[in-house]
């Protein structure tokens, strides 16, 4: 489907005004029906693409918008609305209406004057600048690229996408936000007996926390429900991490009957017919078993990797595609003029969290809007925080803090190198405060991303 110029402007609520701003690429007809394959005329001045309205991207939009307001800034989405996941584990639970969670794109546009598509991005070309989408073309000058994660199924069920996607449908990992949780809740809600199955990958993934919570907050569904079920973990580590003693004290103390945490227990397989997962246990002595369990509901969380534009681009490294960048910058080791944020990084030792999602989007406003002025690149930050809360019933939650401080140290071959050092601090204790610290985190966000 293709569209004219007038309809783009009117979709994406662009003026008129905006147009005049700049030369088209293309010649418009009188009655401007010619489908015109760039979707914005070019700038007066450099052209910053974000790809991904999301926790990072948002983040850097609205603030190189703010630190270099010469700039022209798009955001670039494929969703028609912003649904957070963090909060998504108490909505799930019932303790949250969905309007807690949800944003509009074009008040925060609007609000920070950058331009706002709903498109989604198929192509960028890096020799000719362009990115390629659903919607027609865009040069940049400049990307910015936080697009998020990919699941890849492929240890479960190979090259066969179609159980893959049936695997995705049926047992919803709910890592992303929107259908899958919706779909997870219908579930939770038609749930009257049996196991409800929460697995862990073996590798890196979006907010390692997530599963617990979730776990806790599927058990204080039941407990709040009368459902007799049990929640079952799997967890490929011998413990829960981070916050572990807090939420092996919560299972323990809040949901003794309900909640069973499997450590050291990898699913290997899934049989979606009969509804099984093949779990591969590490015992004490690391001899291995293989167990068969059940399941009524699986929340199955297969390997993530980074969204498949990473790859695109050209600027990933490794099977699981994380970009590739120079510290502090964010800028990519491929090329100098994109940059990658958000659960796409790789080689950081940052956890995939919307916390730090945002304060990288923080640091590569300020690195592109020094670009653009002819400032100096960025040399010394301050470094993303994490602050991660987890709730473990309606009332109370624990938390985690993760500094990270530039260091001095050696590289394998002896030379000089600067790295980055995380310094976590627990509190492991639930209460009600950190229950409502949750909350004023979480509006904290929302105000930086959308300011509201
Ligand atoms: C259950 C749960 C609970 C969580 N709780 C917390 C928490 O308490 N605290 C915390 O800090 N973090 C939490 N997180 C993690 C947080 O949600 C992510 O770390 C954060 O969303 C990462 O931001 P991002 O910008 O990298 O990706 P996202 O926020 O996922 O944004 C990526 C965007 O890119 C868009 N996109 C992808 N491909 C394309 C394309 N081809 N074209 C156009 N658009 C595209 C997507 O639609 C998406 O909107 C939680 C996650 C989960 C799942």
């Amino acid at each position: 489907m293709e569209f004219s110029r007038r309809d783009l402007l009117k979709a994406s609520g662009l003026s008129v005004a905006a147009l005049a701003l700049g030369t088209t690429a293309t010649t418009a007809t009188a009655n401007d029906a010619v489908p015109s394959t760039e979707i914005l005329p070019k700038p007066t001045g450099k052209r910053v693409v974000v790809i991904g309205g999301g926790w990072g991207g948002l983040t850097a939009a609205r603030y190189l918008k703010k630190e270099a307001p010469e700039s022209e800034v798009v955001v670039l989405e494929k969703r028609d609305i912003f649904v957070s996941c963090p909060i998504s584990n108490e909505w799930l639970a019932g303790e949250v209406p969905m309007d807690f969670l949800t944003r509009d794109y074009y008040s925060a546009a609007k609000n920070f004057g950058y331009q706002f598509f709903q498109t989604t991005v198929t192509g960028i070309d890096r020799t000719s600048r362009t990115v390629t989408t659903t919607t027609g073309t865009l040069e940049y000058d400049y990307l910015i690229l936080s697009p998020g994660i990919r699941y890849d199924y492929s240890k479960w069920f190979g090259n066969d996408t179609l159980m893959s996607e049936r695997c995705r449908q049926e047992c919803p990992p709910a890592l992303m936000s929107g259908n899958e949780h919706i779909a997870l809740k219908k579930m939770l809600e038609e749930f009257e007996e049996g196991n409800f199955i929460i697995s862990i990958p073996d590798t890196a993934y979006r907010c390692p926390p997530a599963p617990y919570e979730r776990a806790a907050m599927v058990a204080h569904y039941f407990q709040k429900n009368g459902i007799k079920g049990k929640v079952i973990i799997l967890d490929p580590k011998a413990k829960p991490a981070p916050k572990g003693p807090g939420f092996l004290a919560a299972y323990k103390e809040l949901y003794p009957d309900i909640i069973e945490y499997h450590a050291n227990s990898l699913v290997t397989g899934v049989d979606l017919d009969k509804k099984e997962v093949k779990v591969k246990v590490t015992l004490e002595d690391d001899r291995t078993e293989m167990q068969t369990i059940s399941y009524t509901t699986a929340n199955l969380i297969p390997t993530n990797g980074a969204s498949e534009l990473i790859k695109l681009a050209g600027v990933s490294a490794g099977k699981t595609g994380w970009g590739v960048m120079n510290s502090p910058t964010f800028q990519t080791k491929a090329d100098e003029r994109i940059f990658v944020i958000g659960d796409a990084v790789g080689g950081y030792p940052y956890p995939k969290s919307g916390a730090i999602a945002n304060g990288q989007g923080h640091i590569v406003a300020t690195q592109i809007a020094n670009i653009i002025k002819g400032l100096p690149s960025i040399k010394e930050v301050t470094l993303p925080q994490n602050i991660c809360y987890s709730m473990l019933n309606d009332k109370e939650a624990i938390s985690i803090g993760v500094t990270f401080s530039l260091m001095q140290d050696k590289d394998l071959n002896g030379n000089d190198t600067t790295i980055i050092k995380p310094k976590m601090t627990e509190n492991n204790t639930r209460s009600t405060a950190l229950g409502k610290g949750t909350h004023s985190w979480f509006k904290g966000m929302m105000g930086d991303m959308f300011g509201a």
